[in-house]
């Protein structure tokens, strides 16, 4: 995918990628070694099918190679096989009406506006994506100035704030330019993955076409150092308000302690928890799905013991291209006209007589 060492800085600026000398960024099997744990067997055909990235930032802060950190970037043998082999179950390509655009609900779009990551996610829902060309937009501009219901424009990837500030400004303006779109939003790994990237200059730039709102991406609490405070901080304090959308993922935040670290160190970073994702049924990733009743069940032990502002919605996106649904643990006990009977977050009943 990118050529050795030395070109890849050409490399990167020739598709107008943000360049940072001091990152270092691994991209072959061998240069992991090093990890405590890991073990280089058999891996070579999964990342010939996925590619691997991580960078020096994300490799600091993986303990061993199987700690919830080293799982999610680490890959593994169990990525090939999986007995689903669909890499586009949410049909994105199927409602793409022009490239690099995907229109799934009536005010706002997807612009995927950059190919590359800070970190290769082995749970990534848009795996065929990465790597695969830096995209034109020109007919994706088209398409949303033709659009007056298109209210608000999301910028995804791969990962936007790899690009350039140069080249992402150049993007914002031409959004910009088009008056029906009220909202930007931007989401993004690159706070909990490349928080160096985030600098005083990009806040100030993001800053210039409020109202953006960035969501950015955190799986563990161990991802919210000082680095990505200070990143998240900078955001903030451009007046940009943050979300954080987090996927599910067994054996890294799928237990209750994990999530209530999780949502309470965010909190402190001035990041609100937006959504928590089901896994997707992307091919390659069956080891990391936890079963729906055990989600909601941890959604419902969340509610009520945490501050509300620390509570995502619990999502999954319907197969085919059907959009997020949230799901909610059942609090309505039973139903009769008059009389509702409700359970509270300790289990205890209610009736609630004014419907
Ligand atoms: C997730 C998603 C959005 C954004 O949905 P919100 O619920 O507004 O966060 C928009 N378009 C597509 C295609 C999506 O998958």
């Amino acid at each position: 995918m990118v050529a050795p060492n030395k070109s890849k800085a050409a490399y990167r600026d020739s598709l107008g990628l943000y360049i940072n000398a001091k990152t270092k960024w691994f991209e072959s099997l061998e240069e992991l070694e090093r990890l405590p744990g890991f073990r280089n067997e058999g891996l070579k055909p999964v990342v010939d099918r996925f590619a691997l990235r991580i960078n020096s930032y994300y490799l600091d802060l993986i303990r061993e190679a199987g700690d919830p950190l080293g799982r999610q970037v680490i890959p593994d043998r169990r990525e090939l096989d999986d007995p689903v082999f669909d890499l586009d179950p949410l049909n994105e390509e199927g409602q793409s009406p022009v490239p690099s655009l995907v229109h799934r609900y009536p005010d706002r779009v997807l612009l995927l506006v950059s190919d590359s990551c800070a970190v290769h996610c082995r749970f990534c829902m848009r795996r065929r994506k990465v790597a695969a060309g830096q995209p034109d937009l020109e007919p994706a501009f088209a398409y949303i100035a033709e659009r007056r219901k298109v209210r608000e424009v999301i910028l995804s990837g791969g990962d936007p704030l790899m690009l350039s500030d140069a080249r992402l400004e150049i993007i914002l303006s031409r959004l910009r330019q088009i008056k029906h779109v009220e909202l930007i939003r931007i989401h993004s790994r690159v706070p909990s993955a490349w928080p160096s990237r985030i600098t005083p200059e990009l806040a100030r730039m993001l800053a210039s076409f409020h109202p953006l709102f960035l969501v950015a991406h955190f799986n563990h609490p161990r991802e919210i150092t000082s680095f990505s405070a200070r990143a998240c901080g900078l955001l903030a304090d451009a007046g940009i308000p943050l979300g954080c959308q987090s996927v599910l993922l067994a054996g890294v935040n799928d237990d209750y302690q994990t999530q209530v670290d999780l949502l309470t160190s965010l909190l402190r970073i001035r990041v609100r928890p937006y959504y928590l994702h089901q896994l997707d049924p992307i091919s390659g990733t069956a080891h990391f799905r936890v079963p729906l009743a055990q989600a909601l069940d941890l959604m419902s032990r969340l509610r009520g013991n945490l501050t509300g502002l620390a509570i995502p919605q619990l999502m999954i996106d319907l197969p085919g291209g059907g959009g997020k649904v949230p799901l909610v643990p059942e609090y309505v006990v039973s139903r009769k006209p008059g009389l509702w009977k409700i359970r509270n977050f300790k289990g205890q009943v209610f009736d609630y007589p004014w419907v």
